[in-house]
C-alpha cells in the first residue's frame, strides 16, 4: 500500500477510537520513523504529518539533520544512556518520552541549558527487559523530578503494553497507566499505544499514540 493510503487508514482508525472514547478527546499521532527511510519521512510530511519519533540518538540526529529544512517535530522514544545526554540536548527534541529514572533526570537537569519537555516512562507490566520506573515508585519519582529538576518539564507518562500480552493483559496495563496518570498534578500527555494496540490505548485515555510498523512496514 502506498504511504498516503496507510496514513489515511491509520488516521481513520484513530478517529474512530477517539470518537468512541469522547468527542472532546484529542489524540496526537507520532509517526515512529525507526523503520523508515528519509524519503518515507518526507513522503509522510508531504501528506501533512509533522511529528516523528526515533529510538536511537544517532539515527535521530541523522534524520533530523538531513531534514532540518522541514518544520518537523522530533520525539525521542528509546532508552537513553547517560553518555548520550549532551547529544540529545543538542538535538532539542520536542518531547523525550523515555525518561526512565530519577538519576537520568538529575543528570539531564545539570547539563541542560534550556528546559526539556519529558514524559516519565513507567514499566507498567513490570517486565525485566523494559526500562521505566516501576509502577509502585512512579508517583514518588514523578514528584521528586518535579521538585528537584527545574530544567525538566514533566508533561505526563509514557507506557507500553506487555510484549506478547493478550488483550486482557494489555487492557490491565493501560488501565493501571491511566489511573496513575489521573493522580499526577498538571499532567497533560499520556503516551501509550503502538501499531498493535493503539485503539485499546485510546479507549483507556491515551492522547498520544506512537505508531511505526502500521505506517512503514508491510
Ligand atoms: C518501535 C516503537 C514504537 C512503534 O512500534 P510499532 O509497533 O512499530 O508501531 C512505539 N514506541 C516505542 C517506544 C518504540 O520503540
Amino acid at each position: 500500500m502506498e504511504l498516503k493510503k496507510r496514513l489515511d487508514h491509520l488516521l481513520e482508525r484513530i478517529e474512530k477510537a477517539r470518537l468512541a472514547y469522547s468527542r472532546h478527546h484529542i489524540v496526537r499521532l507520532v509517526a515512529v520513523s525507526k523503520y523508515a527511510s528519509l524519503e518515507q519521512v518526507q513522503g509522510l510530511y508531504a501528506c501533512g504529518q509533522r511529528a516523528f519519533g526515533e529510538n536511537y540518538i544517532q539515527e535521530f540526529g541523522r534524520k533530523a539533520t538531513s531534514l532540518q529544512d522541514l518544520p518537523l517535530e522530533w520525539h525521542m522514544l528509546g532508552h537513553l544512556q547517560h553518555n548520550k545526554i549532551n547529544k540529545l540536548l543538542e538535538l532539542k527534541p520536542a518531547l523525550l518520552h523515555s525518561l526512565h529514572s530519577l538519576e537520568l533526570a538529575r543528570a539531564i537537569n545539570t547539563r541542560a541549558k534550556e528546559p526539556l519537555n519529558a514524559l516519565l516512562q513507567v514499566n507498567i507490566a513490570g517486565e525485566v527487559q523494559k526500562s521505566g520506573v516501576p509502577l509502585e515508585n512512579a508517583l514518588e519519582t514523578y514528584a521528586q523530578i518535579c521538585q528537584t529538576c527545574p530544567k525538566i518539564h514533566l508533561q505526563g507518562l509514557m507506557a507500553m503494553g506487555p510484549v506478547n500480552g493478550d488483550e486482557a493483559q494489555i487492557e490491565k496495563a493501560f488501565s493501571l497507566a491511566r489511573n496513575l496518570f489521573d493522580k499526577l498534578p498538571n499532567a497533560k500527555t499520556l503516551s501509550m499505544g503502538m501499531s498493535g494496540d493503539f485503539e485499546l490505548a485510546i479507549a483507556y485515555g491515551a492522547n498520544l499514540v506512537r505508531v511505526g510498523s502500521a505506517l512503514f512496514k508491510d
